[in-house]
């Protein structure tokens, strides 16, 4: 019977966390191990210069689970080190509230626990939907169903492995059950955040003090993506890689015959203008 490890950035409360583990339990020995606090959008972010807590909570079903006072990559790898006892087989992310589409996977606790799954040596899945408030449609259903897709990927996960470096980035529609049109394999698309605003305020001391986001994403719809699978109501999975190489561009940047050798750095590059 395999050890499933249910983990994620929102905290050890959230409730899409309650639904994978229930939705896992198909499968194995479910354990859950997931931060104390929402740690969302700070990627893999590792505790390295203070000591972790660990602690058992129970959950709104009565059930037993652990949380640590580290990040969501920490609980990874406190399960790799054989904190819980066996290892897991298997690492299920989620179920994150809100979308982690194109560049989201680069600011995403969420992914970032499957990517540090995948560093471990076990095989990870990352899975997320649409936020609270952003749906008409019943949360409690998309987390059902989202979590019973977990369990059929996990599956075969389990069956069949996955590649080296590589883990699987899930993303379930936010509409009711009967309305998913289905399940693309996708490439990562475009979604990006280019009007973040800027506010800036005083506190009471007269400092200046600034609150940036808030800007709604750009994205584009393509076809065989997972911003243009998931707006037209599939579910994407995309296999992402930790081998960040742009290998398209290695021939070009050899060409620039960088040289470790002393010359006059140039006080004007002229770019062509
Ligand atoms: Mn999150």
């Amino acid at each position: 019977m395999p050890t499933i490890l249910v983990t994620n950035d929102d905290g050890v409360y959230s409730p899409g966390l309650l639904a994978l583990k229930q939705g896992l339990a198909v499968l194995g020995t479910v354990v859950v191990l997931a931060p104390e606090r929402n740690w969302s959008a700070t990627s893999h972010a590792k505790t390295m210069h203070k000591p972790l807590r660990l602690q058992t909570v129970t959950l709104a079903d009565g059930s037993e689970a652990y949380c640590s006072s580290g990040s969501p990559t920490d609980c990874v790898a406190l399960a790799a080190a054989g904190v819980l006892g066996a290892v897991p087989d298997l690492v299920v992310s989620g179920i994150n509230a809100g979308y982690n589409l194109g560049i989201d996977v680069t600011y995403s606790g969420t992914v970032a626990c499957a990517m540090e799954a995948t560093i471990k040596g076990m095989p990870g899945i990352a899975l997320s939907t649409v936020g609270p408030g952003q749906t008409e449609a019943d949360p409690q259903a998309i987390h059902r169903r989202a979590a019973e897709i977990a369990a059929e990927l996990g599956e075969q996960v389990l069956l069949r492995g996955l590649p080296p470096q590589t883990l699987l980035n899930v993303n379930v529609p936010g509409v009711e059950p009967a309305a998913l049109r289905g399940l693309h394999i996708t490439r990562i698309g475009s979604r990006h955040y280019p009007n973040d605003e800027l506010i800036r305020r005083e506190d009471p001391y007269g400092r200046p003090y600034y609150w940036l986001g808030g800007g709604r994403p750009v994205d584009i719809h393509d076809d065989g993506t997972d911003v243009g699978a998931v707006a037209n109501g599939f579910v994407s999975v995309t296999p992402i890689t930790l081998d960040m190489t742009n290998y398209a561009f290695l021939g070009d940047l050899g060409a620039w015959e960088l040289r470790l050798e002393d010359r006059p750095v140039p006080a004007h590059v002229d770019r062509g203008e």
